[in-house]
């Protein structure tokens, strides 16, 4: 579904991404660990286009990007590739951004109306179907701030369901919640990997990415380190780096 090759990515002069290619077939759930500024979440928001980047591709579904200008004028050359792009790659953050002003069902609602134009009956259905299958259906006509962490997140999870989109693209989901709210989220997650969604998931809990992971990828300082699946990368880690990086988090 996405397919990132050689990319490079500075900000001003600091290089953050230093050619870094990663794949996400459909199906796939891929995880991206690393310490902090090592570049994760700027990989992660280069995938939907949501950061320019200078060097390398993005292929969305076989389909490369398509530029205009080039090194630090580099541009998406097309606004309806980029539309499509975002569409169908909903993005899931740390801090989960839902509308305070809008009930729980008016969030997960909004997105299909206004950017889809789907109808809204269906997209009603459909939220509450998505709403139900991360277990706050009851939810529905809560406001954002009525609920607790695990169940924000939930709810922007089921916003990033309802675009029906290719694939997933999840920011730290569990970083922000306490231990135990944390747990139901990743549930959720685990849900979705096993119905064979596609997902990039860039996270700290080195349990959920062992569990739910076809594939692991460690960067560090913009550069990949060491990947592979994830019985591999935590049960027998071959760089000094990746053994000190997993002492560090557990
Ligand atoms: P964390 O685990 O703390 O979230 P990360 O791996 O997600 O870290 P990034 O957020 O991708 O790291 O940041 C990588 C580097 O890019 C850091 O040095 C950061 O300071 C820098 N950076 C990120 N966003 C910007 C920005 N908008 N402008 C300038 N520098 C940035
Ligand atoms: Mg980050």
């Amino acid at each position: 579904v996405i397919e990132i090759r050689d990319l490079h990515k500075a900000y001003g002069e600091l290089e953050v991404l230093k050619g870094v290619s990663i794949t996400a077939k459909r199906g796939d759930v891929v995880s991206l660990i690393g310490s902090s500024g090592s570049g994760k979440s700027t990989l992660l928001r280069c995938c939907n286009l949501l950061e320019d980047s200078q060097q390398g591709e993005i292929l969305f579904k076989g389909e490369p990007v398509r530029w205009h200008g080039t090194g630090h004028h580099r541009r998406p050359a097309d606004p309806k590739q980029v539309l499509r792009m975002r569409t169908n790659l909903s993005m899931v953050f740390q801090q989960f951004n839902l509308w305070a002003h809008m009930t729980i069902l008016q969030n997960v609602m909004e997105a299909p109306l206004t950017v889809l134009g789907r109808p809204r009956d269906e997209v009603e259905a459909a939220a509450r179907r998505y709403l139900d299958k991360v277990g706050i259906g009851d939810k529905a006509d809560a406001w954002p701030a009525q609920l607790s962490g695990g169940q924000q997140q939930r709810a922007a999870i089921a916003r990033g369901l309802c675009m029906e989109p290719e694939a997933l693209l999840f920011d730290e989901p569990t970083s922000a919640l306490d231990p135990e709210l944390e747990q139901e989220v990743v549930k959720v997650i685990k849900d979705l990997a096993s119905e064979g969604r596609t997902m990039i998931i860039v996270t700290h809990d080195m349990k959920m990415a062992h569990d739910v992971s076809d594939h692991v990828v460690f960067l560090h300082k913009g550069l990949i380190e060491e990947e592979g699946a994830p019985a591999e990368l935590f049960g027998a880690p071959r760089s000094e780096r990746l053994r000190g990086f997993l002492r560090s988090t557990s």
